[in-house]
């Protein structure tokens, strides 16, 4: 018998061992195998396992990479190395967990190691110290609320003491004895009555913190929640859940997994990091209780071995996390939810380059799974797999409990300046009634394109209708799609004033120009600049919350997961400047980013302002903002992608290549582009120098491939590195399904 095994080398291989017949009954592919390597021993994972055949090798289905046996000669048949030892008898990744870090090496590019790496965290194989063990007590239901209505032998205080353990749902001896002023004694004596019971438990080092969750009940749903939570279950397709903020889409995430539940199934709940707080916890906390696992990364190794382990065993049923937890070893695994799917950070940017979500509707196809995205504005991906029926869709238009939208005006933006008159009433208003002000900027700062000060015109590429990047190297413009090019203007092809800048306002001018006009507000900005030490983020945003200032001026980075009730107005001071990013995916992040600010003002009782100022407020997307129009916009953005033949028609990858060297790097890329562009059905663009040209003394360049599968340019891409290997003083990387075109 014969394996192959991973090691985690990052050498895109893997290796054959021989498995001594001791050990053939015991080995499952999943295992972690202790292997001689080289002069050492070293540690991998079982991939394959296959009867030897007389020539030697492997007689089973082709592997999913090459294989070449663990001795230098691979000519002539050779004695190949015997296992030393099964480290673990229970695999680390089941069969299914497999095929899926197969599948997204194949589609990433990825060493198969990497992925196996990215899919098991490292706490997880750290031999830790052995979990505390503990008392914990818990009530026996007897039929009902019987025995709350007094039928309880005993004293009073027995019978009160047995109702708050009731209602706690049980806890940790010492824990209870604290929180109900009572002593383990009285508790003993419950449970000789035979109302709870008393047993020794791993304590697990609880990234909730051991603190108590009040368990919560299910709510009656309404027509649009119960006909979601229906179309989930309908049929084996994923379902796209599309329902506006607050309408009610976690209650229903929480029936459709109590239903898995029932059933024996176990589930996954993905949420962006930046939502990962400890409410959102608590809310399937309330309703799991102890089944719920934790996984994020700010857990400790103890935390998160703990955690990993118990949802291995079976114990956690549910488990919540971001883009990670998708590789969670949920047993029987019967349903995966991703929250916000059309968030950002589901893409890992790092090797393996996945996005989770997509990962989440292969791992259900794998499973038999069901899978449920959902989002109050969907990535145009899903919409589409959701319009051309590879999705189903519910959508939830109302909203389920309290609170109102706020009302969002379009304010355009006449002269040079900052802030428009409308805007400025609006925040004195504020500023009178003790209320606070959020204002956002978005403006990045490598995006040098060129910008009108007068009219706010944006110099574009007539041939692809995206933003120029000026290229300070050679003075020009260039077109990050088509390679085109043009000289720099001196005056604005629009309105021909002399007014041409490169970046335009940005937040510390913002804040200036707020604080002239208002001497005694107090603001507090925040931005990459404002932000660069560690904790400053949180510090800033406490105080705020604290009304410690009147306005908070600052980049997107402002506009998620937060939620303050005393804040009534918000304003985005230059909506082009975000929608005229030098990125084919802009407008549509644009829409995302203004219908999340709008969804900031006005969430508690008091009522909400949104404006939003612009040069062309007749663009049809600040429209679609202003109705809260999502369809209306997907339909004429989805248009236009399918015109410039970008996703979701296509598959786009970015080559990203850096060097110290500025000659060398140039030179690979275009020799790079050259080699892609003869391979048939890839769309190749020019090498290009990235539009962040250099960063900590690396130059950057880049060059964009489409085609209509991903796998054709991982197939091209394959060849090329294999053909052409990069010297060591380069590093070329190949993201496919990139987000990031910089
Ligand atoms: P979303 O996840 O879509 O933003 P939430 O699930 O957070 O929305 O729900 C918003 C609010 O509505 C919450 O306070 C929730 O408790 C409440 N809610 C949800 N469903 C119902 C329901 N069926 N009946 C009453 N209130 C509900
Ligand atoms: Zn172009």
């Amino acid at each position: 018998m014969l394996v192959q095994v991973a090691i985690d080398l990052a050498l895109d291989r893997l290796f054959t061992y021989e498995v001594p017949e001791a050990l053939e009954k015991k080995l499952a592919v999943g295992q972690l195998l202790s292997v001689p390597f080289g002069h050492r021993e070293a540690r991998g994972f079982a991939i394959e396992v296959a009867a030897a055949s007389a020539a030697g090798g492997l007689t089973a289905q082709s592997p999913a990479r090459p294989s070449r046996p663990s001795c230098r000669s691979s000519q002539k048949p050779c004695r190949l190395k015997p296992i030393a030892a099964i480290v673990d008898e229970t695999p680390f990744f089941s069969p299914n967990l497999l095929t899926l870090v197969k599948k997204v090496a194949a589609y990433t590019a990825a060493p198969l190691e990497t992925v196996l790496r990215t899919a098991l965290p490292a706490a997880v194989l750290k031999k830790n110290a052995r979990p505390r063990e503990l008392l914990f007590v818990e009530p026996i239901d007897q039929e009902g609320t019987r025995h709350e209505t007094g039928d309880v032998r005993g004293s009073p205080r027995q019978r009160e003491l047995y109702a708050h353990i009731r209602r706690l749902g049980g806890g940790w001896m010492a824990q209870l004895c604290r929180e109900l002023k009572t002593t383990p004694a009285s508790i003993r004596l419950l449970a000789e009555k035979g109302l709870v019971t008393i047993s020794v438990r791993a304590k697990r080092r609880s990234p909730l913190g051991n603190r108590r969750i009040l368990p919560s009940k299910p709510l009656p749903l309404n027509a649009e929640q119960l006909a979601a939570r229906d179309a989930i279950f309908a049929d084996a397709r994923p379902t796209l859940l599309f329902g506006v903020t607050g309408s009610g889409k976690t209650e229903v995430y929480l029936q459709a997994i109590a239903r898995e539940l029932d059933a024996g199934r176990g589930a996954i709940v993905m949420v962006p990091e930046i939502s990962l707080t400890p409410q959102t916890v608590q809310r399937f906390a309330a309703r799991f209780g102890d089944r719920v696992a934790v996984l994020h990364s700010a857990l400790s190794d103890g935390e998160r071995y703990d955690e990993w382990h118990r949802i291995r065993a079976g114990t956690a049923r549910v488990v919540v996390g971001p883009r990670s937890a998708v590789w969670a070893p949920v047993k029987d695994l019967g349903l995966i939810v991703v929250d916000e799917e059309h968030e950002t950070s589901y893409k890992q940017d790092e090797t393996p380059r996945y996005h989770a979500r997509d990962v989440a509707v292969l791992r259900g196809v794998i499973e038999g799974a069901r899978v449920v995205l959902g989002s109050a504005t969907p990535s145009l991906e899903s919409w589409h797999n959701a319009q051309c029926g590879k999705y189903r869709l519910a959508t939830m238009r109302c909203r389920a409990g309290a609170g109102t939208l706020p009302d969002v005006h379009l304010v355009e933006m006449r002269d040079g300046s900052i802030y428009s008159p409308e805007l400025l009433d609006a925040i004195r208003l504020r500023l009178d009634r003790h209320e606070q002000t959020i204002l956002f900027l978005n403006r990045r700062g490598y995006s040098r394109q060129v910008v009108c000060e007068a009219c706010g015109h944006v110099i574009e590429c007539p041939d692809c209708g995206l933003p120029y990047t000026y290229h300070q190297a050679d003075d020009c413009l260039r077109c990050h799609v088509c390679g085109g090019w043009t000289a720099r203007p001196a005056i604005c092809p629009a309105c021909h004033a002399p007014a041409l800048e490169y970046r335009g306002v940005g937040t510390q001018r913002a804040e200036a120009a707020l604080k002239k006009c208002f001497p005694r507000a107090s603001i507090l900005r925040m931005d990459a600049d404002s932000t660069s030490r560690k904790h400053t983020h949180d510090d800033i945003l406490d105080a705020f919350r604290r009304q410690e200032a009147d306005v908070l001026l600052g980049t997107q980075m402002i506009a998620k997961g937060l939620d303050f009730p005393n804040v009534t107005l918000v304003g985005v001071l230059n909506a082009d400047s975000s929608i005229n990013m030098p990125d084919f995916r802009a407008v549509e992040r644009s829409f995302q980013l203004f219908a999340q600010v709008a969804g900031r003002a006005g969430r508690a009782e008091l009522p909400g302002e949104v404006f939003i100022q612009s040069h062309e407020i007749e663009s049809p997307v600040l429209r679609a903002v202003v109705r809260g129009d999502f369809a209306a916009f997907a339909t004429d953005e989805l248009k236009a992608r399918a015109e410039g033949f970008f996703p979701p028609y296509c598959h786009l990858a970015m080559i990203n290549l850096k060097s110290k060297d500025l000659k060398l790097v140039g030179e690979w890329a275009a020799m790079c582009a050259a080699s892609l562009a003869k391979c048939p059905g890839l769309n190749v663009t020019d090498a290009l120098p990235s539009a962040l040209e250099k960063a900590e003394g690396w130059y950057r360049w880049q060059v964009m491939v489409r085609a209509k599968s991903a796998a054709a340019i991982v197939k091209a891409w394959r060849w090329f590195v294999s053909a052409r290997p990069a010297p060591t003083a380069l590093r070329v990387t190949l993201d496919v399904d990139a987000f990031s075109l910089t």
